[in-house]
């Protein structure tokens, strides 16, 4: 059979699938997207990235309204149009996944729309409003996702208690907001919803927000909160939701040291995702998956059935789009007979609160977790022109480095615009950067990707701006 006729068919049209049959059709594959929704876009771009990042911004434009009367503006207090504000978050959702609709037909990918399961190991039945339709593949990729995860402590049948679908969707701004969980959309949630006007609370039941970013990172983004939220109970975990008589989520909370009953008009639970492998009938196929529900692959995705791959969410950690979408590249490349293979040295992690949260390669807690030592050279904003002439010096630059070569394995971020920052630290130690590589790159003045070479520049003692203590 030649390439050109080989028919691939991909489940799940998020941003692990639509670019895998993209690429397969850019290929010349014969390629089949199954989705229920109209478009392609999946939670991302439907109900998570995209509309969050969206409301971030409106979020974001609140807070430096605020800030200006630092430098003697004042705004006042700002007027929310929540319709306004839903219905633009709304057209950029539409936009986005309109224009994917539009791509996938000028590159001819035959969308099924409906939920699909495998028959066998080469046959998915698409089921939509009771019809049936068959798809038959050489290969496959599973790209369905992840779904919130409702612990049974949590679970409530009330529309006043939210995940993270009901709390994009906009429907009101309560008085008084109860996040569970302390990662990535509880404290993004906290930030919108703090702007918005709600009086936050964050619980989190391990002892530490943000549990894989470095502690130093967090400490910043913590004390910012300090002033918005009303609190965050650290080691605190729920133990049972009740709807309130008089309104509202009558929820019980288990401290370190006591417990209490506190009420709030709305309650979001953020406690992490799962993968969705449960119904797609694996069991007809050779796919197996792990203990927490993964799909098992190798380092080219290839699951233990051989005409099937799995990419995304669905096939481990981290749950990040980005990832996704390079697992799809490998994943088209490896159907098409090309030695290609899952082997990033740095995958970008971005929490999108204010200050945003930023961290590429090597961690310092994960430095320390697998015995590497590591040297560290920070530079902090306050050095920084271009945070001054922002109003904003409360970010912080580190890079971790190879003791000896020099080399970059690792970059964290906290501050503004720490999720565009970033890309530069991926580039870095993709490409096996030295610090000397960085420090001797011209970066833009004033600008905060000075605070990259100048982290650089730290670590040899040469920063105009900054003398460390240590070296
Ligand atoms: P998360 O894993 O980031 O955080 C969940 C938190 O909830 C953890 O800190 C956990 O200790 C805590 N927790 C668990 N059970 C609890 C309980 N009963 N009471 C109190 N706290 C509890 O998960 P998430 O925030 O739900 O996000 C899910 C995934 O979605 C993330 O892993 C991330 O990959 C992805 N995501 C990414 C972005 C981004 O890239 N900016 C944004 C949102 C979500």
């Amino acid at each position: 059979m030649t390439t050109e006729r080989l028919r691939v068919a991909v489940l799940g049209a998020g941003p692990g699938g639509y670019p895998a049959a993209f690429l397969a059709a850019e290929r010349g594959f014969d390629v089949t997207l199954i989705d229920p929704r109209a478009n392609p876009g999946g939670v991302c771009l439907y109900i998570g990235c995209i509309p969050s990042k969206a409301l971030l911004h409106a979020a974001g434009v609140i807070r430096e309204a605020e800030h200006a009367s630092a430098f003697g503006i004042e705004f006042g207090a700002p007027t929310i149009d929540l319709d306004g504000l839903r219905g633009w978050k709304d057209g950029v959702v539409e936009k986005l996944t309109g224009g994917l609709g539009t791509l996938a037909r000028a590159r001819k990918v035959r969308m099924v729309h409906g939920l699909g399961r495998f028959v066998d190991a080469h046959t998915i039945r698409v089921e939509r409003d009771g019809e049936l339709a068959e798809v038959t593949f050489d290969f496959a990729i599973v790209a369905t996702g992840s779904s919130p995860a409702m612990p049974a402590a949590l679970r409530l049948d009330s529309d006043r208690v939210w995940d993270s679908t009901a709390a994009l969707e906009l429907r009101e701004v309560p008085g008084t907001l109860l996040i569970v969980g302390g990662g990535y959309i509880g404290l993004e949630m906290a930030t919108l919803y703090a702007a918005l006007g709600s009086k936050v609370t964050v619980v989190e039941a391990t002892g530490t927000l943000l549990a894989g970013a470095d502690a130093d990172l967090v400490r910043v983004l913590a004390k910012s909160l300090e002033g918005r939220l009303e609190a965050v109970l650290l080691e605190t975990s729920v133990t049972a939701l009740r709807e309130h008589a008089g309104g509202g989520v009558e929820v019980d909370l288990a401290g370190v040291e006591e417990q209490t009953t506190r009420t709030f008009d709305r309650v979001l639970v953020a406690v992490g995702r799962r993968p969705n492998s449960a119904d797609l009938g694996l069991e007809h196929t050779s796919v197996t998956t792990n203990e927490r529900g993964f799909i098992r692959v190798d380092h080219q995705r290839r699951t233990d059935e051989p005409s099937i791959f799995a990419i995304g969410d669905v096939a481990g950690e981290p749950m990040l789009a980005h990832k996704a979408t390079h697992e799809a590249r490998v994943a088209v490349e490896v159907i098409a007979g090309e030695p290609a293979a899952w082997e990033p040295a740095a995958i970008p992690a971005v929490v999108y609160t204010d200050p945003e949260i930023a961290w590429c390669g090597l961690t310092e807690q994960e430095a320390r977790a697998r015995g590497i030592e590591v040297e560290v050279t920070r530079f902090p904003w306050t050095a920084s022109g271009r945070a001054l002439t922002l109003g904003r010096t409360d970010g912080s630059t580190k890079i971790l480095v190879e003791p000896g070569t020099e080399r970059v394995l690792g970059v964290g971020i906290v501050g503004p615009g720490a999720g565009e920052l970033i890309a530069e630290g991926v580039l870095a130690v993709e490409m096996g950067a030295r610090l000397d590589d960085l420090r001797m790159s011209i970066h833009p003045h004033p600008s905060l990707t000075e605070t990259i070479m100048e982290a650089a520049e730290v670590f040899f003692n040469t920063s105009p701006h900054y003398i460390a203590r240590r070296r």
